[in-house]
């Protein structure tokens, strides 16, 4: 949808990534190490500086004591994270679960790891909200299961966990002895003073997890790559025999960068929260009378909105309606359907990123309001 974007000239509310500036300080920070002469290999976990930074996080926000040099490995994206992790515990023809629609990014992973994805539904509920049905989770558990992957706050569904999710997950978890790959790449994006639910507050919880995240999302630099997995010493250790053969190590001035930025400025992550509630508030607010619905966005920076509305668009599958709105109306965004293995039938439903400059976003919605 990139591409589609560039070659039509339309304003890429598609793929997730923010159009404005990181903070000057922050890339002042990576350009010191660099000068600094900081420009060789990192040590294979990453530099202790940023996995030190990554345990104040972590102890601040989730009550967490995370081991610096056991439990935390720096690595390129949360993707590379991901990777590693799905690599590290599946062992051929192991069934793993995912909740669809998912990020694009685990179904693969699966397969290439000799895994089997298998896929339980969101369910859209009476507010519009996607959430899990636990039961539905239990009744795909198999012998054969050694995983579940969750991703809260949600890409592309814009939900988040309830403490009563995280409760589920921890007693499935526990009952079936699985692991658990907990995205939370979005974690600082939670809206309407809701807490974050992160696996990381619940002990017996963590013990089985593999929690993901990424300095690309919190820090607006999504170019950068660097992301990190903190699970407990025997995953850690099975998450390093393939990240050292992966990767190995990921760029040193840019981890130390984040380092120092993070130790100057710690009060960054706590602003994150209102900057981008903010741009969520504005962005629904000029959608009003365009015949798109909002759904509910209780976190990440994704508004999804279903057209069925729309008389002219409704018999479009939702495909169709990005690429017309990419080519005819000049604004990118992303249909649903490809975050599932079997999309629903009838889903009319595509994602806007709003993740963008106050002038991309009175475009975008200009180009929407005329259009539509
Ligand atoms: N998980 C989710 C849910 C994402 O949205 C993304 C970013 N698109 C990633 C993982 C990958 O993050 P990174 O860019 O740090 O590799
Ligand atoms: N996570 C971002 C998205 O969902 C972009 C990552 C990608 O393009 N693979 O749009």
């Amino acid at each position: 949808m990139s591409a589609l974007a560039q070659q039509h000239s339309a304003i890429n509310l598609g793929q997730g990534f923010p159009d404005f500036a990181a903070d000057p300080e922050l890339l002042d920070a990576a350009y010191a190490a660099m000068q600094a002469g900081h420009n060789q290999y990192a040590p294979m976990m990453g530099t202790v500086q940023l996995r030190s930074a990554i345990a104040d996080v972590v102890k601040q926000h989730y009550g967490f004591e995370a081991d610096v040099d056991q439990h935390i490995t720096i690595t390129s994206g949360a993707s590379e994270a991901l990777f590693c992790a799905i690599m590290a515990i599946t062992e051929p023809a192991d069934e793993l679960i995912i909740l669809e629609p998912a990020y694009d990014l685990y179904r693969p992973a699966i397969v290439n790891a000799g895994g089997v994805p298998v896929a339980v539904n969101l369910v859209l509920n009476e507010t519009q909200t996607f959430v899990v049905d636990w039961d539905a989770v239990r009744a795909a558990i198999t012998p054969k299961t050694r995983a579940i992957i969750v991703n809260t706050p949600n890409n592309p569904t814009g939900n988040t966990f309830t403490e009563q999710d995280l409760i589920e997950l921890e007693q499935l978890a526990e009952r079936h002895h699985l692991w658990v790959i907990s995205d939370e790449v979005y974690e600082h994006m939670v809206f309407d003073g809701a807490l974050h639910q992160s696996a990381l507050r619940r002990p017996v919880l963590a013990a089985r997890t593999i929690h993901v995240a990424s300095f690309g999302k919190t820090l607006h630099v999504t170019g950068w790559k660097i992301g990190y997995a903190i699970a407990p010493v025997a995953l850690t250790q099975a998450i390093r025999a393939v990240h050292q053969f992966n990767t190995f190590t990921v760029a040193t001035p840019l981890q130390l960068g984040i380092a120092t930025y993070l130790n100057e400025h710690p009060q960054v992550i706590q602003a994150l929260p209102a900057f981008y509630q903010a741009k969520r508030d504005r962005f629904r607010a000029g959608l009003t009378g365009t015949g798109l619905h909002v759904l509910p966005c209780q976190g990440t920076y994704f508004q999804l909105v279903d057209y069925s509305g729309l008389g002219q668009f409704s018999a479009m599958s939702d495909v169709e309606f990005a690429v017309h709105l990419t080519q005819h109306i000049g604004v990118a965004a992303i249909p649903l359907s490809p975050f599932y293995g079997a999309p629903p039938a009838h889903q009319k439903l595509v994602r806007f990123c709003f993740a963008k400059k106050e002038d991309t976003l009175v475009a975008a919605l200009e180009a929407l309001q005329l259009g539509l």
